[in-house]
């Protein structure tokens, strides 16, 4: 059977890790749910189906899914017109958002009741990663199905990990964001202080780059512009990934948290000024735009 990837969910990360499937020479339809994100993918020529029922046959030999939240992944997978009631049970089901692990196991394990393989794949690495194809990819499920998928998952990223069963790519994924979402905060007091200071921020981030405070928010993605080019800081704070998104991580650490009694004293902090920057409409900004929250009446740069 000659393989059709069908890939649901072509926002800011789904539609770039689309087109490296394409520009691997793969045969690959997409769907959203957003008009503005299929006028852009039909603009960078992806083969857009409209009709979600029309391209979900039992032709399909993978299904790739890029969505927001939990919510999104089991209402596209288990919803009255389900993926799992359509797909024949040869085709792959990968799951690339970040999601709550339960609903991972949940969607999971009702796939593989009806005998299709099913794994959660989410990423990390950024628009940048998507648009390079340089992912780390953390994946959860059975051996066999990681082997299966892993060419598929080698054309949209780099570093491709078996983190265990169904949901463990999202409990790994869930841990380093947040990391992430401290260290965004920590590299933004860092470099604000440097401002007040007087010091050259640029000075200071090419110290820290190399010293002991580095961290990716330093190194790859830097909360403020002028530093490294690409990044979201330096074009107005539009996202990348947004601060909502990253709020959303945070409340599912926390959530996990909870469940296995952790201390999460820095997450939790870090979720309340997420969560406070969100609520005064910055949802869709950046989380790298969290650097004016720090930043006071020294923070003028500026923001979409
Ligand atoms: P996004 O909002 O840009 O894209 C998600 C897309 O899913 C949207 O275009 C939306 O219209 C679509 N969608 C929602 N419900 C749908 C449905 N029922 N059917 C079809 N399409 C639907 O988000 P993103 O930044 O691309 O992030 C996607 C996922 O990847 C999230 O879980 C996020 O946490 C994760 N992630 C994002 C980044 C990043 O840097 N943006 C990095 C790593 C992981």
């Amino acid at each position: 059977m000659s393989e059709l990837i069908v890939f649901i969910g072509i926002g800011n990360m789904g539609n770039p890790m689309a087109q490296n499937l394409v520009k691997a020479g793969k045969e690959v339809k997409v769907f959203d749910v957003s008009k503005k994100m299929i006028e852009k993918a039909k603009k960078n020529k992806l083969n857009v189906v409209e009709n979600l029922d029309d391209l979900i046959t039992n032709k399909v030999t993978t299904v790739i899914t890029m969505l927001p939240e939990g919510k999104n992944s089991k209402e596209v997978y288990l919803g009255d017109k389900g993926i799992i009631n359509k797909v024949s049970k040869n085709c792959l089901l990968i799951d690339c958002s970040t999601i709550d692990i339960q609903t991972s196991i949940e969607i999971g394990k009702k796939a593989t009741e009806k005998g299709i393989k099913m794994i959660d794949a989410p990423v990390s690495g950024g628009v940048m990663g998507a648009q390079k194809a340089t992912l780390n990819i953390m994946v959860g499920g059975t051996k066999d199905a990681y082997n299966i998928a892993l060419p598929l998952l080698k054309i949209m990223g780099k570093n491709i990990f078996h983190a265990g069963d169904l949901g463990s790519g999202n409990g790994a994924k869930i841990c380093n964001n947040m990391s992430l979402g401290i260290t965004m905060i920590a590299a933004s007091e860092s470099l604000m202080l440097a401002k007040r200071l007087n010091i050259d921020i640029k000075k200071v981030h090419e110290i820290m780059k190399n010293a002991s405070g580095n961290s990716w928010p330093i190194s790859v993605y830097p909360p403020l512009p002028g530093l490294i080019e690409g990044t979201p800081s330096n074009n107005n704070y539009r996202a990348g990934f947004s601060a909502g998104m990253m709020n959303k991580d945070l409340k599912l650490a926390n959530e996990c948290a909870k469940q296995v009694n952790a201390s999460t004293p820095l997450a939790n902090i870090a979720l309340e000024i997420y969560d406070k920057f969100c609520k005064e409409g910055n949802d869709t900004k950046d989380f790298s735009a969290i650097s004016k929250v720090v930043g006071g009446d020294a923070w003028n740069y500026p923001i979409d």
